[in-house]
């Protein structure tokens, strides 16, 4: 019986925990939920899992604490955290320094201080497995497999835009951006498969959590969204993992990693029912904030954080309808073109590039 605490339980990814959770009480006990502002979510979550702890963030005046409340506790072995942005980061690193493991979707975490949450985890003993479908792929191709790894390639939809022409996309609304053709997801990831963002933040987050250099990283868009990600080993022979396009199967897995357990609640695979794989190059031209974040991803040193947070301003004023969606990747490439690249040191160097990227990217977004 392991403890679990899930971080971000009323969105998209922490629903799906607790759907995946109900159906293994015997192998899970749901110890601490935490919602970001959704009160009455949180409220009916709590009412039927009657966890040990529970609270809400925007209740909560110190920020990040009550998630590293719920994640440090002693009673938790796993922490699911599914909270969307920077704002994951601080329970990320208490959570691997607690020696817990940590099934990560909030993948901005590894984005903008990838050394630090290293470190934590070599220091407090903890695990990082990832919960992003991709990476889950490449883990489940690498697991119990010590062969050296010559190339990882992620798939990437292409989003909603794959085939419009640069100046409809430039001109997109809030509702087309949201309107994923494959994933039902938290709005700003949906924006960020829209942009392609979310595949440079992909990139980032799997040099990071294989140790791959970016030049053994690539993306493939795969429209189907059923082959998840690929695995290049020396030889030239390559493993794939598939399956429909769901994260119930991928939060189980960094649930029971690296155990398989019986799931009847995964819909079952069907290579005739997939029907045609196709495959086709990323548009860089057109989706230009793709070529910025694996840029900054090769800068290194601050330059992800900042790529991060201009990228969390843009969006939000973008569902604000704020910005223009051409304009996303024009803001992150003023802040990036302005932004000094410093080493990341400790966590008040990833804060203080975080501020400054997020007031250069308000400046610049007008
Ligand atoms: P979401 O918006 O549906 O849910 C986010 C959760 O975080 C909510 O519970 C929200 O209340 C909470 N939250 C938001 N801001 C917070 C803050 N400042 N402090 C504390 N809690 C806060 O998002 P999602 O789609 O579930 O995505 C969550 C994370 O998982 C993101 O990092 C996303 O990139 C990643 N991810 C999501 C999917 C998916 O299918 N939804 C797939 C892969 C990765
Ligand atoms: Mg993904």
């Amino acid at each position: 019986m392991r403890g679990v605490a899930v971080l971000g339980s009323t969105g998209s990814i922490g629903c799906s925990t607790l759907a995946v959770l109900r159906r293994h009480p015997d192998r899970f006990r749901l110890i601490a939920l935490t919602g970001g502002a959704n009160g009455a979510r949180l409220a009916e979550q709590t009412r039927e899992w009657e966890p040990r702890y529970s609270a809400l963030a925007a209740d909560d005046g110190g920020g990040a604490s009550c998630l590293i409340e719920a994640a440090c506790r002693p009673d938790v072995d796993i922490v699911v955290n599914a909270v969307v942005g920077f704002a994951g980061l601080e329970a990320t690193l208490a959570a691997l320094r607690a020696g817990k493991r940590v099934a990560l979707a909030n993948k901005e975490s590894l984005v903008a201080a990838g050394e630090l949450v290293e470190r934590a985890r070599v220091e407090g003993g903890g695990q990082l497995v990832p919960v992003d479908s991709e990476h889950s792929a490449i883990l489940q191709c690498l697991t119990e497999r010590p062969s050296p790894v010559s190339r990882i390639i992620l798939t990437a939809s292409g989003g909603p835009f794959r085939e419009w022409p640069a100046d409809r996309v430039a001109a997109a609304t809030v509702t087309q951006a949201l309107n994923h053709p494959t994933w039902r997801m938290g709005a700003k990831i949906t924006v960020d498969s829209a942009t392609l963002a979310n595949k440079a933040l992909e990139v980032i987050e799997g040099h990071f959590l294989f140790g791959v250099p970016y030049q053994s990283i690539e993306v493939v868009v795969h429209p189907q969204s059923v082959v998840h990600g690929f695995v290049e080993f020396e030889d030239g022979s390559v493993l794939a993992q598939l399956g429909f396009p769901s994260m119930e199967l991928p939060i189980l897995y960094a649930l029971t990693y690296p155990e398989r357990l019986p799931d009847g609640g995964v819909r079952r695979f069907d290579p005739v029912v997939a029907g045609p794989l196709t495959f086709e190059p990323v548009r860089v031209d057109v989706f230009r904030a793709f070529a910025l974040g694996v840029a900054a991803g090769r800068a290194g040193g601050t330059a992800p954080a900042v790529f991060n947070a201009a990228n969390e301003v843009a969006v939000a004023r973008f569902l604000e309808g704020r910005l223009p969606f051409g304009r996303i990747a024009e803001v992150i490439d003023a802040v990036l073109g302005r932004h000094r690249i410093e080493p990341v040191r400790d966590l008040e160097a990833v804060k203080a590039a975080d501020r400054w990227a997020r007031a250069a990217a308000e400046k610049e977004a007008g």
